[in-house]
């Protein structure tokens, strides 16, 4: 990859503005935007998974003269490009109403992984959806945010399934060159922005800018000739290798996050490290003011006055942790820049009731951020019994870690349709109401037969995405019919579809649904009131008890017992997100309580109108009211956890789900359910968007930290 060679595709000179459209992900939740794409070339748009700027490199250059001519197309065109500049000015946002005065500083925001777009492969999964639906929502909002992150250019891994069921992690190569993003170039045209000592030696550290509306976020890349091969080889992948590569990832992430936003003379008031692995920014903060004069303790308040830290594991196993040679090892006497000793440095990294060989990224990031949170309502409140070790003496209810529970983002998770839908019911400018969750209410009165209308309409497009990926699959390697049916081929769009969309961790029990079989299987196979359901989700390439589970219910999937009404999909990624929570009846959701910091998708469903059955964990403990979708409350104390759950699921499935689902009114409505889907959408619209988490983060944290009233909450005392 040369940097110099970023190709712009020729376009006739009219529409030469379709580059600067496709080049800010904006796009990617405009709908409008999306029209033009899809009106430039309607197959080529779909073969490219709504991928314009793949759409610019192939499309036909006759395709492209005629749109230049059609007027229909320049009207759109001109329109959806005014407003994209529009968006260079922040005068009208939340921000710009409620908070004017302040002196301009932006927040920065640090993250391991930004789940955009699938066009940009550099996430995993939830924490990544997160961080991307964040940097959307702060865009409308108006929010000075600048993100900071790495580029893989071997983004996560794409799952392909053996014929025994067996997870394979195969690579896709992602160029950079060929996604939105802009290469950075240092103040002397050298490709590199920063350097950072790690394991005594430099690390230069080029730059991508990628643009999401308002806010950049600046992707950190290692992969230069100027670089050690074992250094280029830190952008390839994310979480692999082995500790000592994502120590030095991390190192690269928070120390050299830093200092390129210097470099592209950004000064930010406040700072969110999302995820222990962005830590090392806190590090390298503290350092700048001791080598700017500054005492230790005097750059650590300040540190810590202007630093949010936000968690999102409730296992103390998840959270990331490496030994102190290792640390040594990565960071070199970094300590001797800070004014403290080898010891007083480790110290941050330490738990006293730990294994004390290990230096702990979390804890760190708790000694030097003001502000610590969990990311739903029970989440912070297991953080603080998790970490009460660092406040010895306190009592857990008074640990300073509070909650901001996580949201989704409305136009990136909600279907055109259902937009459509509340376009005609709610007034077009309902988009502007998202501040106010009153509004919401409306869609209570949204006419049944329409809604369920719009529903089925869905429902439709995601069984033809999965019979359509079947045949691909079929045709180029599978010769078994047991493929075929398990890859959904016999799915039917009558039947009540249950989705189960999520990684194959232990905890998430994808498999507790087989625990009784005769019991599923009468569910499933009934002739009258079948259930069929849709699974997908990889499994952590080192997580072989997670592939295991995977394996089984891919076996599920294959078996004739089951009549072809357990379907499994591969490659669960953003793309078969989308089509999957928008087209689903129900959205089932089994992580064992108190495991799941939020879980997010049961939210994005809802957003289509999706209800949800869930135990009552993460985000369902705030969200469950009764209207919206089913809980599976906690057995009493010492009841077999999993036994009492998959009893209580198929209680609540043969009892309430299936028979709502199939009453029927003449017009074959089941208004029953119906009702359901409505308050599933006005609970999620009013209390659990993306706009909502970010004005709490901004009232709560960033506002406090721009206007140095910040001095924090007390720092951890051991
Ligand atoms: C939303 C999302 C996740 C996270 O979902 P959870 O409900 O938190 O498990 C993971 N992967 C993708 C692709 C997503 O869109």
């Amino acid at each position: 990859m040369r940097r110099s060679q970023v190709a712009t595709p020729y376009l006739p000179e009219r529409i030469d503005g379709l580059f600067e459209i496709a080049t800010n992900l904006a796009w990617s939740w405009d709908r409008e935007a999306r029209a033009l794409f899809r009106l430039l070339d309607r197959p080529l748009w779909h073969l490219t998974r709504h991928n314009p700027l793949a759409q610019l490199r192939t499309v036909d250059p006759g395709r492209l003269a005629a749109c230049a001519r059609d007027p229909k197309f320049l009207q759109l065109y001109d329109h959806v490009l005014a407003n994209l500049r529009a968006t260079g000015s922040n005068a009208f946002t939340w921000w710009a109403r409620t908070q004017p005065g302040l002196d301009g500083r932006p927040i920065a925001y640090f993250c391991a992984e930004f789940g955009l777009h699938n066009s940009v492969p550099i996430y995993s999964g939830g924490l990544g959806v997160l961080a991307g639906d964040h940097c959307k929502a702060c865009s409308d909002l108006g929010v000075p945010l600048v993100a900071v992150g790495l580029l893989y250019t071997q983004g996560y891994f794409d799952q392909r399934i053996r014929l025994d069921g067996w997870q394979e992690d195969t690579d896709e190569r992602f160029d950079p060159v060929q996604a939105p993003l802009e290469p950075l170039l240092g103040s002397g045209g050298e490709p590199y922005l920063a350097v950072v000592r790690t394991a005594g030696r430099p690390i230069h550290i080029g730059v991508w800018r990628m643009r999401v509306g308002r806010v950049p976020i600046y992707l950190l890349d290692t992969n230069l000739e100027e670089n050690d091969p074992a250094d280029r080889a830190l952008a390839s992948r994310l979480y692999a290798g082995g500790p000592e590569m994502r120590l030095r990832q991390e190192w690269v992430l928070g120390v050299g996050g830093v200092r390129v936003l210097r470099a592209v003379k950004l000064d930010p008031g406040a700072w969110h490290a999302n995820e222990g692995h962005a830590s090392f920014m806190l590090v390298e903060r503290v350092r700048e003011l001791v080598a700017a004069g500054v005492p230790y303790d005097e750059a650590c308040r300040r540190v810590r006055g202007t630093s949010l830290f936000t968690t999102h594991t409730p296992v103390p196993a998840g959270h990331d942790a490496f030994s102190l040679e290792q640390v040594e090892a990565c960071t070199g006497p970094v300590w001797e820049e800070m004014g403290i000793d080898r010891a007083a440095f480790m110290r941050l990294g330490y738990i006293p009731t730990r294994d004390h060989g290990q230096f702990h990224m979390p804890a760190l990031a708790m000694r030097l951020s003001g502000h610590a949170n969990g990311v739903s309502k029970p989440h912070g409140a297991e953080s603080r019994r998790i970490w009460r070790d660092l406040w010895p003496g306190r009592r857990t209810a008074e640990i300073p870690i509070g909650h901001v529970t996580n949201g989704v983002h409305l136009a990136t998770w909600m279907s055109h349709r259902m937009m459509a839908l509340l376009d005609n019911h709610l007034g077009a400018d309902w988009g502007n109401l998202l501040e106010d969750p009153a509004a919401w209410a409306k869609v209570l009165t949204l006419d049944d037969e329409v809604l369920w209308f719009v529903h089925k309409e869905l429902k439709a497009i995601l069984i033809h995405f999965v019979r359509e990926q079947a045949r691909r699959r079929w045709a180029d390697e599978w010769k078994e019919a047991a493929h075929v049916v398990g890859a959904g081929t016999l799915l039917d769009p009558d039947v009540l579809t249950i989705g189960f969309g999520r990684r194959f961790a232990t905890y998430k029990r994808s498999t507790l649904i087989f625990r009784d079989l005769d019991r599923l299987r009468k569910l499933l196979v009934d002739p009258w009131r079948p259930v069929q359901i849709i699974f997908s989700g990889k499994a952590h390439p080192e997580d072989e008890p997670g592939k295991k589970m995977l394996q089984e219910v891919y076996q599920f999937s294959r078996d004739p017992q089951l009549e072809g009404r357990v379907a499994f999909l591969e490659d669960y990624e953003l793309h078969l997100a989308h089509r999957m929570v928008q087209g689903v009846d129900l959205w089932l959701n089994l992580p064992r309580p108190p495991m799941e910091a939020c879980g997010t998708s049961g939210m994005k469903a809802a957003l289509n109108a999706v209800p949800q059955l869930s135990t009552l964990d993460g985000w369902w403990f705030e969200g469950y009211d009764g209207l919206n979708g089913w809980a599976i409350k906690a057995g009493t104390e010492g009841v077999d956890e999993d036994a009492w759950d998959a009893g209580e699921l198929y209680r609540l499935l043969e009892d309430e789900v299936v028979p709502l689902f199939y009453e029927r009114d003449a017009q074959g409505v089941p208004l029953g359910w119906v009702a359901k889907m409505k308050h599933a959408l006005k609970s999620v619209g009013e209390r659990f968007t993306a706009h909502r988490m970010i004005q709490e983060y901004v009232r709560g944290y960033y506002l406090p930290a721009l206007r140095s009233e910040g001095a924090g909450d007390d720092p951890p005392t051991a």
